[in-house]
């Protein structure tokens, strides 16, 4: 068997563009765009590259994106005034604080002080409390455009045995508990858990939201199952890569040329022989984030 490859780059561009249809909609009735607010504090490059994409994506869906850059030695109390503002601006829709943080900030508080409503990340405990009780709101965007994608593709959830692994609020937990919405049978696995691979054999879907390359192999998964590899990991060691991609030349090909290459918390090459559907890393999840993020901003300007 070899496993149907999930496309997360087309199923982020339909969900872009049905986005895109519902702000053209609204702004052909004379409405303004829905408006999302990023704050950045400091000069990580790897959140500067994340911004950058989530406000070319404002710009192709027709979301108004304001950047508000924060110098990085900000104080906890000019971020917490900066989040009030845009709290009480009526014509924003939705605030991000792009994470991580500098070390002498707290970004619990930062995300607790979000107004609900506009809280398009969806890690504020009222919109966690919502998800917990299946109710509707703002919900962590990698796992809302999972649902989106798993049901695009018509596979079926109610009572099939999920396998989340890993338990974190943005990803792991709400995607066990959309899961759960939607009448799987999920078990939530973790770094304590006692026999994982017999574990991950049981399951009809399985999700790794781990962090670890390669960590799932193929003899883990049971055969036919739909495989979501949400991890996003850098290797750069030629034998780890050797045991992790042994079926995969062209990433091994990357590494040699370019000293990295990017792999999931899933072997892709044993598990493409396994595995009914399966997310390829890159080209997978990845991409469905954002997308995820843009029908977040939608849903609070449109709420
Ligand atoms: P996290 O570090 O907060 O959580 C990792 C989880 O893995 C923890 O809950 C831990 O219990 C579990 N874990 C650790 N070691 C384990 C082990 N040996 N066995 C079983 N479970 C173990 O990470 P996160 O923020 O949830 O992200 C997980 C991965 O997903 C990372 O690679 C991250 O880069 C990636 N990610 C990707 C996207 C995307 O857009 N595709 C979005 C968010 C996160």
């Amino acid at each position: 068997m070899v496993a149907k490859i999930l496309d997360g780059k087309k199923h982020a561009d339909s969900m872009l563009g049905e986005v895109g249809a519902s702000v053209g909609k609204a702004i052909a009735k004379g409405n303004r765009p829905p408006t999302l607010a990023v704050i950045i504090v400091g000069n990580d490059p790897a959140s500067q590259v994340y911004v950058r994409n989530k406000v070319r994506a404002c710009e192709r869906t027709g979301i108004k994106s304001i950047e508000h850059k924060l110098s990085v030695d900000a104080d906890q109390e000019s971020l917490i005034c900066l989040v009030d503002e845009l709290n009480d601006n009526g014509a924003v829709d939705g605030i991000l604080v792009q994470l991580p943080l500098p070390k002498h900030l707290d970004p619990k508080m930062a995300l607790l002080r979000i107004d609900p409503a506009k809280d398009v990340d969806g890690l504020h405990p009222y919109n966690q409390g919502l998800l917990l009780q299946g109710a509707k709101g703002l919900r962590p965007c990698t796992p809302r455009a999972v649902m989106n994608m798993l049901k695009a593709h018509n596979i079926a959830l109610k009572g099939a045995r999920a396998v989340v692994i890993g338990r974190s609020d943005i990803v792991g937990k709400p995607m066990a508990f959309m899961l759960l919405e939607e009448n799987a049978t999920v078990t939530i696995a973790h770094s304590r858990t006692q026999n994982l691979p017999s574990i991950c054999r049981e399951a009809d879907i399985l999700v790794a939201a781990v962090g670890k390359p390669g960590m799932v192999e193929g003899s883990w998964i049971k055969p036919g199952a739909v495989v979501i590899d949400v991890g996003i990991n850098e290797v750069t060691d030629e034998s780890d890569a050797a045991r992790i991609m042994a079926n995969e030349p062209k990433k091994l090909e990357t590494l040699k040329a370019k000293g990295h290459v990017l792999c999931g918390d899933v072997r892709f090459g044993e598990a493409v022989k396994v595995a009914g559907a399966i997310t390829p890393v890159p080209g997978g999840v990845g991409p469905l984030t954002i997308a995820g993020l843009m029908t977040n901003t939608l849903w609070a300007y449109e709420s």
